[in-house]
């Protein structure tokens, strides 16, 4: 099953051939419909075939590295037709949007503040992030979202990467956090997310190709939530 959005990031539209069908489930045999994970929400959004179009209310992952594309009705479809296929781009592209700015942000906060991202949600109109920095207040925070914001202006590229172990061993803070680190150990290659000339990260999202994509941060909320968790959340005017 090839997954398309491993590899290209802008594809809205695509032919597929259904794979498998169980109940409300179908699966394809490529798709560019992103399944969730690592704080970005699925993707939803329509097949079309023989003058019927249905709902994809929901993707998720199956066992065995499945894709399951879940439809608001029962599609009366079997394995072998073809369907064309179409993203809600407005809401994935909210999400490549904002899971961006939170790898900007990630940088600036590792680099200039000694600090971690521990947790991040990501939502089509805002994103947020539980920080643990040391005495970090509302203040700091929205001065970390300004150092966000020129970082981001200076327009730079974003890349994605696959790298051999031996690769991504040799790069620090490749995974920040301790289920990052973890999973580092156990797998055979290293998809990795690069601003570059900023920073690179183990990631398995989806992202914009340049940070000008982004447009501006605002600050939209800050919470304590004891003194090595702070939530802090943003939207993209
Ligand atoms: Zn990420």
């Amino acid at each position: 099953m090839e997954r398309i959005y491993n590899t290209d990031f802008y594809v809205k539209d695509f032919d597929a051939i259904v794979t498998a069908v169980d109940g409300k489930e179908i699966e394809l045999d490529r798709t560019a419909f992103y399944p969730g994970g690592g704080g970005q929400q699925c993707d939803v959004g329509t097949l079309a075939f023989g003058g019927r179009q249905i709902s994809i209310m929901e993707t998720r992952k199956g066992d065995c590295g499945r894709i399951l594309h879940v439809s608001d009705s029962d599609s009366g479809l079997s394995a072998g037709e073809k369907v064309h296929c179409s993203i809600d781009w407005s809401r994935r592209y909210g999400m490549m949007r904002h899971h961006t700015a939170l790898h900007v942000i990630d940088g600036i906060v590792e680099k200039s503040y000694g600090g971690l991202m521990t947790g991040s949600q990501i939502y089509p109109d805002r994103a947020r992030m539980d920080l643990d920095i040391p005495n970090l207040d509302r203040t700091k925070a929205e001065e970390i979202v300004r150092e966000a914001q020129k970082v981001i202006d200076q327009d730079h590229k974003v890349v994605m990467k696959v790298l051999t172990m031996e690769e991504a061993r040799k790069i620090d803070g490749l995974a920040r956090t301790r289920p990052g680190i973890e999973l580092m150990k156990k797998l055979t290659e290293a998809r990795v997310v690069e601003i570059e000339g900023f920073d690179m990260q183990l990631d398995g999202g989806t992202h914009v190709a340049n940070t000008s994509e982004i447009g501006r941060i605002e600050f939209a909320g800050y919470e304590s939530r004891g003194s090595h968790n702070k939530r802090v959340e943003i939207r993209l005017a």
